[in-house]
């Protein structure tokens, strides 16, 4: 599958910050997790950490799928509304799951103190707007379900955002808890720091093929090579994985841009993560050099022949959108890019086991939160490994 195009930013910012080597042999171990993205990554590094011999394996190279051509918005707003979720789902269950990603942005802000590198992690806040007036009930209605959760949360009029953001909506929430981070650099990091203590990090190696067993499953990769484990982790993000059905994710076409650095960004801009409750939606968010990070325009389809034939129109559509919102900035575009995106029913992820593929978990983080969610993953996965409680999992799971 082609999952990008263009030129996403993360890998041209860094530059090479690691290298590994294909598979080359038969391997056991008692973790084989395929994907090593920011999922497989964040699930890799908390298994190592308990000491449980896992290896990982992607057939690109380490973090160039789904998570070179992210954002990297860390919000804790699942994709459906929390009033609506509660409605989809049950309170206890969409509750849960906005608690889960709320603190999922402070456990990536610890994870990035425990790796010692900050990975461009900030704390935002993060501002919703209404669209349209006719949205302004809606979020009229998430302000009221929110706070009664302890949310912390502001609910601005049209004449309080032109005063403090000199934006012109009829209404927005601005929410205190929010992050940014260089998701490319923190799988780096991840993969980095638990190879030390003895993760195997193979990439360049494709698995063709899988095989439960009686106490265990096997990959195949290409060159034939076979991985034994106990359990395979699937953080495949959106190659699906095998043996699930396809329309638990409905696969799109998202378009985003970074611009060069811009002289003298708003304050109000650079504090916040934006985004709209028009689906879909626009959104932006600056880096600590001062570019502007934009994205949205999608599209329902996720051919990459036309995907790719729309970056140019797409990026000049955005800039345009930026353009009337901030018009005394200057912006110079310096990549743009697209990539697959996935969305779920509901909005939650797809996280756990299922009676189907036996010996195996699953780590599927599809939505607009999908970082969140690949933190949420690694812990409720490492809790099934370890045979510990956790009530978490039934949030995520399949038989929904
Ligand atoms: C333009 C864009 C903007 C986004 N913005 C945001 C944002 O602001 N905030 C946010 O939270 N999320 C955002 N997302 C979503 C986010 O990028 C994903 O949720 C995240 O990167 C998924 O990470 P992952 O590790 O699960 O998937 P990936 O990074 O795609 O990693 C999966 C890996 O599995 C490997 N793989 C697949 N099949 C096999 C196989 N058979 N054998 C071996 N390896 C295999 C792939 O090569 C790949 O490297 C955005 C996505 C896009 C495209």
């Amino acid at each position: 599958m082609d999952l990008k195009s263009g030129r996403p930013f993360w890998p041209i910012k860094n530059g090479p910050l690691g290298h590994y080597f294909p598979l080359e042999q038969d391997v056991d171990c008692e973790v084989a997790i395929v994907g090593a993205g920011v999922t497989g990554a964040l699930v890799a590094y908390y298994l190592t950490k308990e000491g449980i011999h896992t290896i990982i394996v992607d057939r690109r190279e380490v973090g160039t799928g789904s998570t070179s051509a992210t954002t990297g918005l860390l919000q804790y707003e699942v994709d459906t509304p929390l009033f609506e979720l509660m409605g989809r789902v049950g309170e206890t269950k969409a509750v849960r799951s906005y608690h889960l990603c709320l603190e999922a942005i402070y456990g990536i802000e610890q994870l990035v103190h425990e790796l010692g590198d900050a990975c461009d992690f900030e704390r935002k806040e993060s501002l919703y707007l209404a669209s349209c007036r006719s949205d302004v009930e809606t979020l009229q209605r998430e302000y009221g379900v929110r706070t009664r959760i302890g949310i912390r949360l502001e609910l601005l009029g049209r004449e309080a955002l032109r005063e403090s953001f000199q934006l012109d909506y009829p209404a927005a929430l601005l929410s205190s808890d929010g992050g940014q981070i260089d998701a490319y650099r923190l799988t780096h990091a991840l993969l980095r720091a638990a190879s030390k203590s003895g993760l195997q990090v193979y990439d360049q190696t494709e698995i063709s093929n899988h095989r439960a067993g009686k106490n265990g499953a096997e990959l195949v990769t290409k060159q034939r090579k076979r991985i034994r484990a106990r359990k395979i982790v699937f953080a495949n993000g959106y190659e699906i994985p095998a043996g699930l059905r396809k329309d638990i994710v409905q696969l799109k076409s998202t378009y985003a841009l970074a611009s060069t650095p811009c002289e003298r960004l708003p304050a109000k801009l650079t504090q916040c993560l934006i985004w709209e409750t028009a689906r879909p939606y626009f959104y932006m968010r600056t880096t600590q050099d001062g570019r502007v990070l934009i994205g949205g325009e999608d599209d329902d389809f996720d051919n990459p022949k036309r995907r790719d034939a729309r970056v140019p129109r797409k990026s000049k559509k955005l800039v345009k959108r930026f353009e009337t919102m901030f018009p005394e900035v200057d912006l110079t575009v310096d990549s743009s890019w697209a990539g697959t995106f996935g969305e779920t029913q509901d909005g939650l992820a797809y996280i756990g086991e299922t009676e189907k593929c036996p010996h195996s978990y699953f780590a599927l983080g599809y939505g607009g939160n999908g970082i969140t969610y690949s933190l949420i993953a690694a812990q409720i996965i490492r809790e099934l490994y370890t045979g510990r409680p956790n009530p978490n999992a039934e949030v995520f799971g399949f038989d929904r």
